[in-house]
């Protein structure tokens, strides 16, 4: 099987590292290509750095109007190929093929909202601070800057990003996952035909050391990150030890209130989606079910029932509700940390470990599983499993679920089912976490809105997306300025 190519400088060329890692299909094991990991890719992250400097000096003075243009015939061709992309998300994430189409339609819609940028980008002008004195603020591009994207959106996750920086007069390098370089290489080869100038943007494969040149290059200037909490973390710090513009998204252990009063049918179904969708390798994926009172016993049953009917397969296949999780490490990840809940003293309700699909016998596939009577106070009610697991949390009130929600330390996301006016405010109100659900089950910002993390899930300050995206992109610059009468020339 053959290196996979990197993109630098408008060439698809091969990395002078000899060590690979293997891009595996997760349903079938079948190798789909090998990405170069190891100490030289540090030299292709420089080769394409230097070229996308060289690209942002003259494309920095490309005027906004202009700098759009790409972007309206990339969202043609998104679209014009979006079966085939999305088949390929498929193929190396795992996750269904509607999941899939769903996917790389979010990341349709951020060139769409990137494609506003020259009146995103417009700002401010005061005349007459003073008498004779103006004063405005102009919003300059960056440089260059990189992205270094995870494993489970393969075709949105670098759209956060990509569309924004580059309509504000950046250039742009990214690193995709070693597990799912494969789609945005496909996007990229796409990007061929949008007329960008040579090295604008550049695709860099590699892992850990690719990363690193990344950090430590003086060219870059700004780097976008998506991934755990533990590698952001050290991606915030490492930049900020470089002097870099940094954004950071972490993982999530997201909770879900339901209240005695939420419509049970409609809510179980949603939240079965928001737990399962994805097989649960979602950073909005609900985990902790919280049952507030009464309602306990019955939506149980309405849950487990939904689960229960969610067919797990290969995700190609159009009548499949869930796909693999994304390695048989994973697998066998998810499935210890069930053994855990066990022995924390948790009950497994709906059991989907030793799960075996015919025809993909050797995939990582989980069944849905549900657990009930985690302690509150134990490890796994903290722990992300990213994997299908739902844990079912009676409590007595809405103070009580928002005080669990409140000691964790993640803040992605929480949710409420009510149709209570009273609770659903308090909830927004009160919960800390950047994306808030009022009976969704995944709140999962548009376009247009910053995907907002809080605490362990996010470090920094601007979120990817929409006007945060055209601030992240750019710094500003004030101009203060007289213009003396008595000091223009007569002619
Ligand atoms: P990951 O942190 O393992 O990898 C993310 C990227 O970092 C990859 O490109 C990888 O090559 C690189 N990387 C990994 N280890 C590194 C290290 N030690 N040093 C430098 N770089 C390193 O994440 P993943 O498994 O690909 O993705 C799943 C995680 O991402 C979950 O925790 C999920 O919640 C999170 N996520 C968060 C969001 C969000 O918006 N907050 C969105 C999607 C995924």
């Amino acid at each position: 099987m053959e290196k996979l190519q990197n993109y630098i400088n408008g060439n698809w060329s091969i990395s002078s590292e000899d060590q690979t890692t293997p891009v595996i299909n997760p349903a079938t094991q079948e190798v789909l290509g090998r990405v170069p990991i190891g100490p030289n890719t540090a030299k292709d992250l420089d080769s394409a750095v230097n070229h996308a400097h060289a690209a942002y000096l003259e494309w920095r003075n490309v005027p906004v109007m202009r700098r759009v243009q790409p972007l309206y015939k990339l969202k043609t061709l998104l679209e014009e190929n979006s079966e085939e992309i999305s088949r390929l998300i498929t193929l190396e994430c795992g996750k269904t093929i509607h999941e899939s189409r769903a996917e790389l339609q979010r990341a349709i819609e951020n060139v769409e909202t990137a494609c506003a940028t020259p009146t995103l980008i417009q700002s401010e002008f005061s005349e007459n601070i003073a008498r004779g004195v103006d004063e405005f603020m102009i919003r300059q591009p960056l440089g260059v800057c990189g992205c270094i994207a995870p494993f489970n959106f393969p075709g949105m996750i670098p759209f956060w990003f990509l569309p924004y920086a580059i309509a504000c007069g950046n250039s742009f390098v990214l690193k995709p996952s070693e597990k799912v370089p494969l789609t945005m290489m496909r996007v990229f080869e796409l990007m061929e035909d949008i007329e960008l100038p040579k090295g604008l943007v550049s695709l860099v494969h590699g892992g850990k050391e690719t990363v690193d040149a990344m950090l430590e290059h003086p060219k870059v200037k700004a780097i976008s990150f998506v991934g755990s909490t533990p590698v952001a973390r050290y991606i915030y710090s490492q930049g900020a030890k470089y002097g870099k513009r940094v954004q950071a998204q972490g993982g999530a252990k997201n909770p879900v209130v339901i209240m005695p009063d939420a419509d049970l049918d409609v809510t179980s179904k949603i939240i079965a989606d928001s737990v399962f969708g994805c097989a649960g390798q979602r950073c909005l994926a609900a985990s902790n079910i919280i049952t507030v009172s009464d309602v306990s016993g019955t939506i149980k049953e309405s849950l487990f029932e939904a689960a229960k009917l969610k067919r797990t397969g290969y995700g190609l296949d159009e009548l499949v509700d869930m796909g693999p999780v994304i390695s048989s490490q994973s697998k066998s990840r998810v499935e210890m940390l069930i053994d855990r809940g066990e022995r924390e003293g948790a009950e497994v309700i709906l059991d989907g470990r030793n799960c075996s699909i015919k025809g993909f016998e050797t995939g990582n596939f989980l069944h849905p599983t549900i657990l009930e009577g985690l302690p509150l106070n134990g490890d796994l009610v903290k722990t992300e499993i990213f994997g299908p697991v739902m844990s079912l949390l009676p409590m007595n009130s809405l103070e009580q679920a928002l005080e669990f929600i409140n000691g964790n330390n993640y803040g992605n996301m929480a949710c409420i089912f009510t149709s209570s006016g009273a609770s659903a405010r308090k909830f927004r109100n009160e919960a800390d976490a950047g994306n808030i659900g009022i009976n969704i089950g995944v709140a999962a910002p548009m376009a247009q809105f910053p995907f907002s993390g809080w605490n362990d899930s996010f470090f920094g300050d601007l979120h990817g997306q929409g006007r945060h995206g055209i601030e992240f992109f750019t710094q500003t610059k004030v101009v203060i300025e007289r213009w003396p009468k008595e000091w223009t020339r007569k002619f």
